[in-house]
């Protein structure tokens, strides 16, 4: 299979360093609030990256961190730590937040059916081996201590910028005049931090009580868990220019050797056409698009349709095409499931072999989800519903619980309705108990659209499909 590798700016093909093991690290959570449908976007991309490995033979060593501690609010080394801020604006302690939100974030995977990586990783549980890691770079002479904590000396590492392409001179016209003239050079980053009284977080080490710098984590538990050297290091292209970066300086000045193949990088989902913000309270998270009535499936498919390296906008009209779409297919092999004609073999294997040429081109998701569309336009056969099944151990989209939402399967008189309808009806309660009858409404007509009429009783309401 074929990647698009970020540190060569070309497509490669995949081979893994041992046999047919794929090592891979992909960069986790901050937990300091809810995920938003961005950073989905790229575990998304993650999961299909790992599926396609799989599909394709390798055995999978995935490891993913969650950086439940020290990550400050810049990416310099300046801010606040955003751990700390979301307890002190909650009024929690930063663990009680960590966990809070280490805990959305699963149930938020799980809808999104992303199958989790092998090992799951905490940085607050690896704080020994970021402390010997900071040790080590200083006893080889890559490290310095100011009063505020050990830093990492860029200049004195001599292939600084080699995957975002940034030539040291550049980067260091372009860093912000920084708070701290104690370091040597404005881009150097820190390895360890010095914590103050109030800072909640911190461990004892040689500098003194601090918490770690952030790139320290990842390089530290890849280190651990995969070695020195491994195959695919994974996140979104936010991280090429200084946080995988500095991954990168730490490890190549403690091993001396490159320390990953293939750096792999998902574009950036924009809603509106814009960047997601806070202020703008545009960053979407998946509760967010469950209010709405539209489920974290739907997002993964709505992500789908576009490859992994390109931007991708978000839109609320995108998502309801892509729900229409979503539940169109699943009527169709519904029909498909139904028929017990056979399909001829050739015919099967050309799709099938026409899907596989997309997936392991760098992941053309969107060119294999043309396949299987056109794939169902065959005459109704059960061997075309198998093939898809197998196409969906790549989209992770269901589709074998696709009779649950479109057969209605009905007994003893009464048919069975999907879950996201009867959360779509609990939300019309709500929107009509606050007095919000135009939502309550729209509420309504999305129930309809889902193909069910809801009646208010005296006892509540009741959902029936509707008769078409
Ligand atoms: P963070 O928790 O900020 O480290 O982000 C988690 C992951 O989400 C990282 O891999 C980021 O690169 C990625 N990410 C952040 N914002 C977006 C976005 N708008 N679109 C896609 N990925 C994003
Ligand atoms: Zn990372």
């Amino acid at each position: 299979m074929y990647l698009y590798n970020t540190l060569t700016r070309k497509k490669e093909e995949f081979k893994p360093i041992e046999g047919m093991e794929a090592r891979m690290y992909s960069c986790g959570p901050t937990v300091y609030g809810y995920a938003h449908i961005g950073n989905f976007r790229t575990y998304i991309f993650m999961d299909l990256l790992r599926r396609v490995l799989k599909y394709e033979g390798y055995k999978l060593n995935g490891v993913m961190n969650i950086t439940d501690v020290g990550h400050l609010l810049s990416d310099g080394d300046t801010g606040e730590d955003k751990m700390q801020k979301s307890a002190r604006e909650q009024k929690k302690s930063p663990y009680e937040i960590a966990g809070f939100y280490t805990a959305a974030f699963f149930q938020d995977m799980k809808k999104l059916n992303i199958d989790l990586p092998e090992r799951i990783v905490k940085a607050t549980d690896h704080i020994k081996e970021m402390i010997d890691y900071v040790s080590a770079l200083e006893e080889k002479g890559y490290a310095y201590r100011t009063s505020d904590g050990v830093y990492f000396d860029i200049e004195k590492f001599g292939g600084y910028g080699k995957l975002s392409g940034a030539i040291l001179g550049e980067r260091i016209a372009g860093a912000r005049v920084d708070v701290n003239d104690e370091k040597r050079n404005p881009a150097d980053f820190a390895l360890w931090k010095i914590a103050g009284k109030e800072h909640i977080m911190q461990w004892e080490s040689p500098w003194g009580m601090g918490y770690p710098g952030w790139h320290i984590e990842c390089s530290a538990m890849s280190l651990k868990y995969l070695g020195e050297y491994f195959d695919i290091h994974t996140g979104g292209v936010d991280h090429i220019p200084i946080h995988h970066e500095n991954e990168i300086a730490q490890n190549e000045a403690l091993t001396g050797k490159k320390s990953v193949n293939f750096w792999v990088h998902s574009e950036f989902l924009l809603v509106d056409g814009g960047k997601m913000s806070k202020s703008l309270k545009n960053n979407y998270t998946i509760a967010d698009l469950e209010k709405r009535g539209y489920t974290a499936v739907e997002y993964r498919f709505f992500c789908l349709n576009a490859h992994y390296r390109k931007k991708l906008n978000f839109t609320f009209e995108g998502l309801e095409s892509a729900k229409t779409a979503l539940m169109r297919l699943k009527k169709n092999l519904a029909e498909h499931k139904a028929s017990e004609n056979a399909a001829p073999k050739e015919t099967i294997e050309a799709y099938m072999k026409e899907f596989e040429t997309a997936i392991i081109d760098d992941l053309n998701i969107p060119l294999a989800l043309g396949v299987l569309f056109k794939m169902l336009k065959e005459k109704k056969s059960v061997d075309i519903y198998n093939a898809a099944l197998t196409m969906d151990q790549i989209f992770g989209l269901g589709l074998g619980e696709a009779e649950a939402e479109t057969d209605l399967p009905v007994s003893d008189g009464k048919a069975s309705v999907p879950q996201s309808v009867i959360d779509l009806a609990n939300e019309r309660s709500l929107a009509k108990s606050n007095k919000n009858y135009v939502l309550a409404d729209e509420i309504r007509k999305k129930i309809e659209a889902a193909g069910y009429k809801i009646t208010d009783g005296k006892d509540g309401y009741s959902i029936l499909p509707s008769c078409e």
